[in-house]
């Protein structure tokens, strides 16, 4: 059975990639970080597939299925005033 908390759809393909950093730009959870000659899949367990870094990546190195959860946190974030939308931890999270 598919368990969110072990696994996710985030797939990264390294070949692809030409290092234009938009991924760790725009990745809330910083799942991405800089490398040498690509970035690197630095925690692969803190996605939330919120499917960002898929529509930024012009090269198609990067592919996830969008999940829901995420759209909430940042509904939630945007009506409560948070800098930051959450999920996944603390009393108002979503998918604990
Ligand atoms: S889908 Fe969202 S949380 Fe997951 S790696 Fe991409 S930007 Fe980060
Ligand atoms: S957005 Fe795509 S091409 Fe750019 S650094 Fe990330 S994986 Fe590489």
């Amino acid at each position: 059975m598919f368990d969110s908390y072990r696994s996710n759809t985030l797939q990264y393909d390294p070949v692809k990639c030409i290092n234009c950093g938009m991924c760790t730009t725009v990745c809330p959870h910083a799942v991405f970080a800089p490398g040498e000659n690509e970035v690197r899949l630095a925690d692969y367990l803190a996605c939330m597939e919120c499917g960002a870094c898929q529509m930024n990546c012009p090269t198609g190195a990067i592919t996830v299925e969008s999940g829901v959860g995420c759209a909430y946190a940042m509904f939630y974030a945007a009506l409560t005033g948070k800098d930051e939308p959450t999920c996944g931890a603390g009393d108002d999270a979503c998918c604990s």
